[in-house]
């Protein structure tokens, strides 16, 4: 059996469990190509206008896994379903719809995993589900998912003390979702420009949190109820004191982290803040210009600190 998997969104915050689930079922797992322009024009052609980049891209990474389908003879796209992980904790409502737009847009095969905790639905219930709809044996599908969910939170920790370690003294942190800053098209040219100017680039998502019910994004705002941007939040907490300037990054038109990026820009005061929102026009040069001018602050500021001390 194979599953495909779009290289986008909700896949890069759990890139181990989705992989390993597959894995140690014995199915072969495949991904939708990088994003590049085709893709990204795909996922514009199956998309409406309102919705964010990130949602497009993925689109356009389903649209890829389809067109690859027959030749690959791939059996299934796989399309988690996520909303709610508390009464009180959710995710952006686009990952809510992923499933269901997919279904009714593609002619493919999809399969998915509910993850609903308002109504009961936990992510072990889901993927036992799954793995049984798929064939497997009840006690083989526990075992598959037992063991993922444990190598997901080892990458996530060894991730962790890599970049606690590769700490510098020439740090800029990124916040912005991995789905953003990992990609190709939309976070990517941000992070080799800030690494070819020597820069270590921070993200904002790898940090002491994960693995915890932190909750030192309550500095920050104590009602918010996005379960990915609390976690941006509390990168920030732990790193804005280690780092020179900070750098959102977005996608037009997010409405989640339009709203918390403005509440964190007002609340910290003492960084300089660059704040990105990337949209589907392909221009790069605005954004070098913006970026040179920021790295230009940024070296001024380390100066002018040099010469106080
Ligand atoms: S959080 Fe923003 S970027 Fe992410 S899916 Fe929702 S609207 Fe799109």
């Amino acid at each position: 059996m194979k599953i495909g998997i779009p290289k986008a969104m909700i896949t890069y915050e759990y890139p181990v469990l989705y992989h390993k689930f597959f894995e140690l079922l014995g199915v072969q797992v495949v991904y939708s190509d990088e994003t590049n322009s085709n893709i990204l024009n795909d996922g514009i052609i199956y998309s409406i206008d309102e919705t964010c980049l990130a949602n497009k891209i993925y689109m356009g990474h389903v649209a890829n896994l389809v067109k690859r389908s027959d030749k690959e003879n791939i059996d299934y796209i796989f399309i988690p379903r996520v909303a709610f992980f508390d009464k009180k904790e959710t995710v952006c409502v686009k990952f809510y719809a992923l499933y269901d737009i997919c279904k009714n847009i593609f002619d493919a095969h999809f399969i998915t995993v509910n993850i609903d905790y308002s109504c009961h639905e936990t992510e072990f219930k889901a993927f036992v589900n799954l793995g049984i709809k798929l064939g497997f044996s009840f006690s083989k599908t526990i075992l598959a998912y037992k063991k993922a969910k444990k190598l997901q939170q080892e990458y996530d920790k060894a991730n962790y003390e890599k970049q606690i370690k590769a700490l510098s003294n020439k740090n800029i942190l990124l916040v912005a979702h991995p789905y953003i800053e990992h990609d190709q098209y939309m976070g990517y040219p941000v992070v080799k420009f800030l690494k070819d100017n020597q820069f270590n680039v921070i993200y904002s998502d790898i940090n002491n949190g994960m693995q915890t019910n932190n909750e030192s994004y309550k500095e920050l705002s104590k009602y918010l109820y996005w379960k990915y941007n609390k976690n941006l939040l509390n990168g920030i907490i732990e790193y804005s004191e280690k780092v020179d300037g900070i750098i959102f990054i977005s996608t037009f038109p997010c409405g989640p982290d339009a709203m918390v990026n403005d509440l964190v820009i007002r609340k910290v005061k003492d960084k300089p803040i660059l704040n990105l929102v990337v949209d589907e026009q392909d221009g790069s040069a605005g954004l070098y210009t913006r970026l040179e001018s920021f790295i230009d602050i940024l070296e001024q500021n380390k100066e002018e600190m040099g010469e106080r001390i």
